[in-house]
């Protein structure tokens, strides 16, 4: 490719979160890459959503050797960076599940350094549409510029979700958790309902506990099944090499027989969902809708319990606030929620044991993000739907990629530079949130640059 554009590539990466961060580092260090124009509309960059996280429990969800580094030739680079940035004296990081916040100065501080060679130009502006033009793209923003470039790289993470339904919107129903101050106003002797328990949940729940919140919390999902607890990482001796990639029911049935196999020689279950992991975006891509829908329908929030693990201490925090009766964990679903004088009045339908109505102060909807990009209220989103450039991803999840991450068009034709890293692209390759899956892609797609 640079040999036959001879003019360095100018680079547009809207999104200035771990994904945006890690793609204006790897792309920084190709040749060929000439000035890249990083946006974030909210000014996170390095952090995006996820480590922009203040407080110490808000915490990586694996030991932090997982993480990564930034390139192909530095797997231990997050790690290493926290021995020795000031963080020597702390634990050894092959087990340690350090605050996210950690990991958003590791970003920074990389960023920083290709920030110095003067080729990035850092904006905090929301790109509201991109128009092909010529050989490349203009991006138009809110702040009324127009940033041309020959390579788009869209890297806008992860959506509020969409207002639950059966909920009436009100004043004391909070439907984006993640927004700035959002649990402010709840107080210590309020009732809490939260829907969802994966890790958002429990993000949430563990600030209450510290906010001072004293009444008991209610979870609820349809499972009702927490994040299960993570181990100190044990090396797989007997990877399965070929997985029986048709059905979901030939994948769940060869991975239990491969933690009964490890069970046996004394490996954790955690040591085979983990290989399993490495496999996961290529069966993905191999079932047929019919069989994804399947998985989405049956298996899940089960695959997300096991995969999204939490660190030993939090599950730990989770037991003991069971036990002591300020945190109740329920598996239904709601069914109606009327709003009171004081807050809500819900009503589940509990699985296999009926109804039940509470009185609730707050309903929090902690249901993860909205993958649907057809509901997304994103002005950028709507307008590159609207345009056709894009299209919805397979399964109706995230916008349409090829397998090099090039979006797909409305008429099926990959978008010559015009790129989505991360979470918009579960829909093709599902297992892409994790810093280290997104910087995976980011470096198959430097690779065929
Ligand atoms: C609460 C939480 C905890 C997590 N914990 C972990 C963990 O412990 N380990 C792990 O590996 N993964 C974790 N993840 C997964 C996480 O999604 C990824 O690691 C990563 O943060 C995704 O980065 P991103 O840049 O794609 O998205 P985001 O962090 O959502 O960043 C996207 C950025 O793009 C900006 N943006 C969006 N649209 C526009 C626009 N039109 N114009 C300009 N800017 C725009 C947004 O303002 C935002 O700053 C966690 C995720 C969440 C939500």
């Amino acid at each position: 490719m640079t040999s036959q554009h001879p003019t360095p590539l100018s680079v547009a990466i809207i999104g200035g979160g771990a994904a945006g961060t890690l793609a204006a580092i790897i792309l920084a260090k190709l040749p060929g890459i000439g000035g890249i124009t990083l946006l974030d509309r909210d000014g996170r960059f390095g952090r995006g959503l996820a480590y922009s996280a203040t407080q110490p429990w808000h915490r990586i969800n694996v030991p932090a050797y997982k993480m990564g580094g930034v390139g192909a030739d530095d797997p231990e680079g997050f790690a290493d960076w926290l021995a020795a940035n000031g963080h020597a004296a702390g634990p050894d990081y092959s087990t340690a599940f350090v605050p996210r916040a950690a990991y958003g100065d590791f970003l920074c501080a990389q960023l920083a350094e290709v920030s110095a060679g003067g080729r990035l130009d850092m904006r905090v502006d929301a790109a509201l549409a991109v128009e092909k033009h010529g050989d490349g793209y203009r991006v138009a923003t809110a702040s009324g510029d127009i940033i041309e470039s020959r390579l788009v790289f869209l890297c806008i993470g992860n959506h509020p979700p969409s207002d639950f339904a059966g909920v009436v919107p009100s004043p004391r129903s909070i439907s984006n958790v993640w927004a700035t101050g959002a649990l402010d106003p709840i107080g210590a002797d309020d009732s809490v309902m939260v829907i969802g328990t994966g890790a958002t949940a429990v993000d949430v729940v563990i600030d209450l506990v510290h906010r001072g919140v004293r009444h008991e919390i209610t979870m609820v999902s349809r499972r009702g099944l927490l994040p299960r607890i993570d181990v100190v990482p044990v090396a797989d001796p007997d990877p399965v090499k070929s997985w029986p990639g048709k059905t979901v029911r030939g994948l769940l049935q060869r991975l239990r027989e491969d933690i009964r196999h490890k069970a046996a020689l004394g490996i954790p279950w955690q040591t085979a969902i983990d290989s399993f992991r490495l496999y996961t975006s290529e069966l993905w891509q191999g079932l047929s809708a019919t069989e994804r829908a399947r998985f989405s329908r049956h298996l899940r929030s089960i695959w997300l319990a096991h995969r999204h693990r939490l660190a030993p201490d939090v599950a730990a925090l989770l037991e003991q606030l069971q036990r002591g009766q300020r945190l109740r964990v329920i598996a239904g679903r709601v069914t109606a929620a009327t709003t009171t004088a004081t807050g809500h009045h819900v009503t589940l339908r509990r699985r296999g044991r009926g109804t039940l109505d509470l009185a609730t102060h707050w309903i929090l909807n902690c249901t993860g993000p909205e993958e649907r990009y057809d509901k997304v209220d994103d002005p950028l989103v709507q307008s590159l739907l609207a345009s056709g450039r894009v299209r919805p991803g397979p399964n109706g999840l995230g916008l349409d990629v090829d397998s090099g991450c090039r979006l797909i068009d409305r008429a099926g034709h990959s978008q010559p530079g015009l790129f989505a890293i991360g979470p918009a692209t579960r829909g093709t390759f599902w297992e892409v949130t994790a810093a280290s899956n997104i910087r995976k892609q980011l470096l198959g797609v430097a690779e065929a640059l």
